[in-house]
Protein backbone atom coordinates (compact mmCIF):
# COMPACT_ATOMS: atom_id res chain seq x y z
CA UNK A 1 0.00 0.00 0.00
CA UNK A 2 1.22 3.76 -0.98
CA UNK A 3 0.36 6.24 0.99
CA UNK A 4 0.89 9.06 -1.25
CA UNK A 5 1.81 10.34 -4.50
CA UNK A 6 5.83 10.77 -3.34
CA UNK A 7 5.57 7.10 -1.97
CA UNK A 8 3.78 5.47 -5.23
CA UNK A 9 6.28 6.77 -7.07
CA UNK A 10 9.11 5.76 -5.62
CA UNK A 11 7.99 2.41 -5.25
CA UNK A 12 7.28 2.59 -9.44
CA UNK A 13 10.29 4.29 -10.18
CA UNK A 14 12.97 3.21 -7.49
CA UNK A 15 12.21 -0.60 -8.42
CA UNK A 16 13.61 -0.20 -11.77
CA UNK A 17 17.88 -0.14 -11.95
CA UNK A 18 18.15 3.00 -14.23
CA UNK A 19 21.10 4.69 -15.18
CA UNK A 20 21.69 7.37 -17.38
CA UNK A 21 18.72 8.88 -18.38
CA UNK A 22 14.43 8.42 -17.46
CA UNK A 23 13.52 6.46 -20.43
CA UNK A 24 9.99 7.16 -22.11
CA UNK A 25 8.15 4.33 -20.50
CA UNK A 26 9.51 5.01 -17.07
CA UNK A 27 8.10 8.49 -17.40
CA UNK A 28 4.57 7.25 -18.62
CA UNK A 29 4.45 4.76 -15.77
CA UNK A 30 5.43 7.40 -13.65
CA UNK A 31 2.69 9.76 -14.49
CA UNK A 32 0.14 7.78 -14.71
CA UNK A 33 0.52 7.69 -10.86
CA UNK A 34 0.42 11.38 -11.40
CA UNK A 35 -2.42 11.68 -13.38
CA UNK A 36 -4.54 9.27 -11.10
CA UNK A 37 -3.14 11.28 -7.73
CA UNK A 38 -4.22 14.82 -9.59
CA UNK A 39 -7.76 13.17 -10.23
CA UNK A 40 -7.70 12.31 -6.63
CA UNK A 41 -7.21 15.93 -5.81
CA UNK A 42 -10.18 16.89 -7.13
CA UNK A 43 -8.21 18.37 -10.36
CA UNK A 44 -10.63 18.89 -13.31
CA UNK A 45 -9.60 15.66 -16.09
CA UNK A 46 -8.37 18.36 -18.81
CA UNK A 47 -6.56 20.42 -16.58
CA UNK A 48 -4.72 17.04 -15.19
CA UNK A 49 -4.44 15.77 -18.74
CA UNK A 50 -2.11 19.12 -19.82
CA UNK A 51 -0.40 19.18 -16.96
CA UNK A 52 1.03 15.44 -17.25
CA UNK A 53 1.62 16.19 -20.83
CA UNK A 54 3.93 19.09 -20.04
CA UNK A 55 5.60 16.90 -17.81
CA UNK A 56 6.01 14.07 -20.01
CA UNK A 57 8.06 16.72 -21.94
CA UNK A 58 10.19 18.10 -19.46
CA UNK A 59 11.00 15.02 -18.17
CA UNK A 60 11.80 12.36 -20.83
CA UNK A 61 15.33 11.86 -21.71
CA UNK A 62 16.69 14.05 -18.29
CA UNK A 63 20.07 12.83 -16.88
CA UNK A 64 18.97 11.25 -13.72
CA UNK A 65 21.49 12.92 -11.39
CA UNK A 66 23.52 10.21 -9.59
CA UNK A 67 22.82 11.26 -5.87
CA UNK A 68 19.20 11.02 -6.58
CA UNK A 69 16.61 8.03 -7.33
CA UNK A 70 14.62 8.13 -10.90
CA UNK A 71 11.48 8.15 -8.21
CA UNK A 72 12.39 11.43 -6.92
CA UNK A 73 13.34 13.23 -9.64
CA UNK A 74 10.36 12.45 -11.30
CA UNK A 75 8.84 14.02 -7.74
CA UNK A 76 10.57 16.75 -8.53
CA UNK A 77 10.29 17.73 -11.63
CA UNK A 78 6.11 17.12 -10.70
CA UNK A 79 6.51 19.47 -7.64
CA UNK A 80 8.21 22.05 -10.01
CA UNK A 81 5.74 21.94 -12.63
CA UNK A 82 2.84 22.31 -10.04
CA UNK A 83 4.43 25.55 -8.57
CA UNK A 84 5.26 26.96 -11.94
CA UNK A 85 1.74 26.25 -12.86
CA UNK A 86 0.10 27.65 -9.71
CA UNK A 87 2.00 30.40 -9.32
CA UNK A 88 1.28 31.61 -13.03
CA UNK A 89 3.88 35.20 -13.18
CA UNK A 90 2.98 36.37 -10.25
CA UNK A 91 5.70 37.27 -7.97
CA UNK A 92 3.96 38.36 -4.99
CA UNK A 93 0.59 37.00 -4.65
CA UNK A 94 -0.52 38.77 -1.71
CA UNK A 95 -0.47 42.07 -3.10
CA UNK A 96 -3.08 44.81 -3.31
CA UNK A 97 -3.58 47.59 -5.62
CA UNK A 98 -4.44 49.58 -2.97
CA UNK A 99 -1.64 52.89 -3.87
CA UNK A 100 -4.40 55.30 -4.29
CA UNK A 101 -6.42 56.58 -1.66
CA UNK A 102 -9.44 55.84 -1.25
CA UNK A 103 -9.11 52.72 -3.27
CA UNK A 104 -12.24 50.25 -3.73
CA UNK A 105 -11.94 46.31 -3.67
CA UNK A 106 -14.82 44.95 -4.64
CA UNK A 107 -15.68 41.52 -2.98
CA UNK A 108 -17.77 39.21 -4.86
CA UNK A 109 -18.69 35.51 -4.56
CA UNK A 110 -21.59 33.28 -3.86
CA UNK A 111 -23.58 33.16 -0.72
CA UNK A 112 -21.37 31.03 2.12
CA UNK A 113 -18.68 31.11 0.22
CA UNK A 114 -17.13 32.86 2.91
CA UNK A 115 -17.16 36.72 1.15
CA UNK A 116 -18.06 38.39 4.53
CA UNK A 117 -15.46 36.66 6.76
CA UNK A 118 -12.57 37.17 4.04
CA UNK A 119 -13.94 40.74 3.77
CA UNK A 120 -13.41 41.33 7.42
CA UNK A 121 -10.01 39.32 7.56
CA UNK A 122 -8.79 41.37 4.77
CA UNK A 123 -9.84 44.39 6.41
CA UNK A 124 -7.91 43.22 9.64
CA UNK A 125 -5.02 42.48 7.85
CA UNK A 126 -4.70 45.65 6.06
CA UNK A 127 -5.23 47.67 9.27
CA UNK A 128 -2.74 45.43 11.45
CA UNK A 129 0.04 44.83 9.03
CA UNK A 130 0.21 47.83 6.37
CA UNK A 131 -1.36 50.31 8.67
CA UNK A 132 -4.03 51.25 6.18
CA UNK A 133 -7.40 53.06 7.35
CA UNK A 134 -9.92 50.20 5.89
CA UNK A 135 -14.05 51.24 5.80
CA UNK A 136 -16.37 48.29 5.13
CA UNK A 137 -19.60 48.45 4.07
CA UNK A 138 -22.28 45.75 2.73
CA UNK A 139 -24.29 45.37 -0.16
CA UNK A 140 -26.55 42.85 0.48
CA UNK A 141 -29.97 45.08 0.80
CA UNK A 142 -31.82 41.83 0.26
CA UNK A 143 -30.43 40.39 3.47
CA UNK A 144 -30.42 42.59 6.86
CA UNK A 145 -28.70 40.03 8.66
CA UNK A 146 -25.99 39.92 6.33
CA UNK A 147 -25.54 43.48 6.65
CA UNK A 148 -25.87 43.53 10.17
CA UNK A 149 -23.26 40.88 10.63
CA UNK A 150 -20.64 42.69 8.69
CA UNK A 151 -21.05 45.77 11.66
CA UNK A 152 -20.64 43.54 13.90
CA UNK A 153 -17.72 41.78 12.53
CA UNK A 154 -16.10 45.57 12.51
CA UNK A 155 -16.24 46.32 15.72
CA UNK A 156 -14.47 43.01 16.49
CA UNK A 157 -11.81 43.32 14.49
CA UNK A 158 -12.12 47.06 15.27
CA UNK A 159 -12.29 48.27 11.49
CA UNK A 160 -15.02 51.13 10.70
CA UNK A 161 -18.40 49.83 8.43
CA UNK A 162 -20.25 52.39 6.75
CA UNK A 163 -23.50 53.37 8.58
CA UNK A 164 -26.87 51.09 7.31
CA UNK A 165 -29.24 53.31 5.37
CA UNK A 166 -32.30 51.15 5.20
CA UNK A 167 -34.03 51.53 1.40
CA UNK A 168 -31.02 52.51 -0.33
CA UNK A 169 -30.02 50.48 -3.18
CA UNK A 170 -26.14 48.75 -3.72
CA UNK A 171 -24.97 51.11 -6.06
CA UNK A 172 -26.48 54.20 -3.85
CA UNK A 173 -24.46 52.29 -1.13
CA UNK A 174 -20.94 52.05 -2.90
CA UNK A 175 -21.76 56.01 -3.94
CA UNK A 176 -22.10 57.21 0.04
CA UNK A 177 -19.06 54.27 0.73
CA UNK A 178 -17.00 56.58 -1.53
CA UNK A 179 -18.14 59.72 -0.32
CA UNK A 180 -17.41 58.32 3.13
CA UNK A 181 -13.87 57.05 2.37
CA UNK A 182 -13.45 60.00 0.74
CA UNK A 183 -14.29 62.25 3.53
CA UNK A 184 -12.92 60.43 6.60
CA UNK A 185 -9.51 60.01 5.19
CA UNK A 186 -9.94 56.18 4.19
CA UNK A 187 -6.67 54.42 2.24
CA UNK A 188 -9.02 51.36 1.36
CA UNK A 189 -12.95 50.80 0.98
CA UNK A 190 -14.30 47.21 0.63
CA UNK A 191 -17.87 46.87 -1.17
CA UNK A 192 -19.51 43.06 0.32
CA UNK A 193 -21.60 42.47 -2.21
CA UNK A 194 -24.49 40.75 -2.09
CA UNK A 195 -24.33 36.86 -2.43
CA UNK A 196 -27.13 34.42 -3.83
CA UNK A 197 -26.78 30.67 -3.98
CA UNK A 198 -26.61 30.35 -7.34
CA UNK A 199 -25.03 32.27 -10.32
CA UNK A 200 -28.29 34.58 -11.54
CA UNK A 201 -28.71 37.35 -14.19
CA UNK A 202 -29.73 39.56 -11.40
CA UNK A 203 -26.86 38.74 -9.34
CA UNK A 204 -24.79 39.63 -12.03
CA UNK A 205 -26.35 42.69 -13.04
CA UNK A 206 -26.58 43.75 -9.71
CA UNK A 207 -22.69 43.39 -9.28
CA UNK A 208 -22.18 44.87 -12.69
CA UNK A 209 -24.21 47.62 -11.69
CA UNK A 210 -21.69 48.39 -8.54
CA UNK A 211 -18.64 47.80 -10.90
CA UNK A 212 -19.30 50.62 -12.88
CA UNK A 213 -20.14 52.82 -10.24
CA UNK A 214 -16.93 52.20 -8.11
CA UNK A 215 -14.33 50.85 -10.47
CA UNK A 216 -12.44 49.13 -7.99
CA UNK A 217 -8.97 48.55 -8.40
CA UNK A 218 -9.38 44.83 -6.96
CA UNK A 219 -12.25 42.68 -7.73
CA UNK A 220 -11.88 39.85 -5.59
CA UNK A 221 -14.11 36.51 -6.00
CA UNK A 222 -14.13 34.65 -2.60
CA UNK A 223 -14.73 30.68 -3.40
CA UNK A 224 -14.87 27.62 -1.53
CA UNK A 225 -11.81 25.83 -2.13
CA UNK A 226 -13.70 22.71 -0.95
CA UNK A 227 -15.68 22.88 -3.95
CA UNK A 228 -13.64 21.78 -6.52
CA UNK A 229 -14.55 21.88 -10.16
CA UNK A 230 -18.08 23.64 -9.08
CA UNK A 231 -14.99 26.50 -7.64
CA UNK A 232 -13.75 26.78 -10.75
CA UNK A 233 -17.03 26.86 -12.94
CA UNK A 234 -17.98 29.70 -10.61
CA UNK A 235 -14.87 31.44 -11.04
CA UNK A 236 -15.08 31.28 -15.11
CA UNK A 237 -18.54 32.92 -14.79
CA UNK A 238 -17.75 35.79 -12.79
CA UNK A 239 -14.56 36.34 -14.21
CA UNK A 240 -16.42 36.63 -17.91
CA UNK A 241 -19.21 38.54 -16.76
CA UNK A 242 -17.62 41.20 -13.76
CA UNK A 243 -14.63 40.58 -14.57
CA UNK A 244 -12.15 39.71 -11.92
CA UNK A 245 -8.18 40.77 -10.73
CA UNK A 246 -7.88 37.63 -7.96
CA UNK A 247 -9.14 34.93 -6.09
CA UNK A 248 -9.40 34.17 -2.18
CA UNK A 249 -10.04 29.93 -1.53
CA UNK A 250 -11.34 29.81 1.34
CA UNK A 251 -11.68 26.24 3.75
CA UNK A 252 -8.51 25.32 2.36
CA UNK A 253 -8.16 24.17 6.50
CA UNK A 254 -10.39 21.55 5.76
CA UNK A 255 -10.07 18.11 4.19
CA UNK A 256 -9.76 18.97 0.39
CA UNK A 257 -6.27 18.39 -1.71
CA UNK A 258 -5.74 20.98 -3.13
CA UNK A 259 -6.87 20.34 -6.53
CA UNK A 260 -8.94 23.22 -7.61
CA UNK A 261 -6.23 25.44 -6.86
CA UNK A 262 -4.70 24.04 -9.85
CA UNK A 263 -7.46 24.18 -11.93
CA UNK A 264 -8.61 27.14 -11.06
CA UNK A 265 -5.44 28.96 -12.30
CA UNK A 266 -4.89 26.95 -15.26
CA UNK A 267 -8.72 27.12 -16.70
CA UNK A 268 -8.95 30.99 -15.22
CA UNK A 269 -5.61 32.36 -15.58
CA UNK A 270 -6.37 34.35 -12.61
CA UNK A 271 -4.18 34.96 -10.06
CA UNK A 272 -4.77 33.33 -6.43
CA UNK A 273 -4.20 36.02 -4.35
CA UNK A 274 -5.05 34.51 -0.88
CA UNK A 275 -6.07 31.33 0.46
CA UNK A 276 -8.68 31.17 4.24
CA UNK A 277 -7.50 28.74 6.20
CA UNK A 278 -10.24 28.65 9.23
CA UNK A 279 -13.31 30.93 11.03
CA UNK A 280 -10.64 33.39 13.11
CA UNK A 281 -10.29 36.26 11.91
CA UNK A 282 -6.33 36.34 11.39
CA UNK A 283 -7.24 32.84 9.21
CA UNK A 284 -5.74 33.89 5.88
CA UNK A 285 -2.38 33.68 3.92
CA UNK A 286 -1.04 35.02 1.21
CA UNK A 287 -1.17 32.19 -1.25
CA UNK A 288 2.01 30.15 -1.40
CA UNK A 289 2.45 27.43 -4.49
CA UNK A 290 5.17 25.79 -3.01
CA UNK A 291 2.66 24.74 -0.21
CA UNK A 292 0.06 23.68 -2.71
CA UNK A 293 1.80 21.37 -4.71
CA UNK A 294 3.26 19.59 -1.45
CA UNK A 295 -0.60 19.60 -0.18
CA UNK A 296 -1.26 17.80 -4.46
CA UNK A 297 2.01 15.91 -4.01
CA UNK A 298 0.73 13.96 -0.43
P1 LIG B 1 -20.75 34.56 2.89
O1 LIG B 1 -22.20 34.16 2.83
O2 LIG B 1 -20.05 34.22 1.64
O3 LIG B 1 -20.54 35.97 3.29
O4 LIG B 1 -20.09 33.59 3.98
P2 LIG B 1 -19.62 33.90 5.47
O5 LIG B 1 -18.47 34.84 5.47
O6 LIG B 1 -20.80 34.26 6.30
O7 LIG B 1 -19.04 32.46 5.88
C1 LIG B 1 -19.84 31.31 5.95
C2 LIG B 1 -19.23 30.36 6.99
O8 LIG B 1 -17.96 29.90 6.53
C3 LIG B 1 -18.97 31.01 8.34
O9 LIG B 1 -19.32 30.10 9.35
C4 LIG B 1 -17.45 31.26 8.32
O10 LIG B 1 -16.91 31.26 9.63
C5 LIG B 1 -16.97 30.08 7.52
N1 LIG B 1 -15.67 30.33 6.87
C6 LIG B 1 -15.29 31.38 6.09
N2 LIG B 1 -14.03 31.24 5.64
C7 LIG B 1 -13.56 30.07 6.16
C8 LIG B 1 -12.30 29.35 6.04
O11 LIG B 1 -11.33 29.75 5.38
N3 LIG B 1 -12.23 28.16 6.71
C9 LIG B 1 -13.28 27.67 7.45
N4 LIG B 1 -13.11 26.50 8.07
N5 LIG B 1 -14.45 28.30 7.56
C10 LIG B 1 -14.61 29.49 6.93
Amino acid sequence: MFENLSDRLSGVLDKLTRQGALSDADVSTALREVRVALLEADVSLPVARDFVKKVQEQATGQAVTKSVTPGQQVIKIVHDALVTTLAGDDINAGELKIDSPPAPILMVGLQGSGKTTTTGKLAKRMTDKMGKRVLMASLDTRRPAAMEQLAVLGMQIGVDTLPIVPGQTPVQIAKRAKQQATLGGYDVYMLDTAGRLSIDDELMEEVAAVRDEAKPHETLLVVDGLTGQDAVNTAENFDSRIGISGVVLTRMDGDGRGGAALSMRAVTGKPIKFVGLGEKMDAIEEFHPERVAGRILG
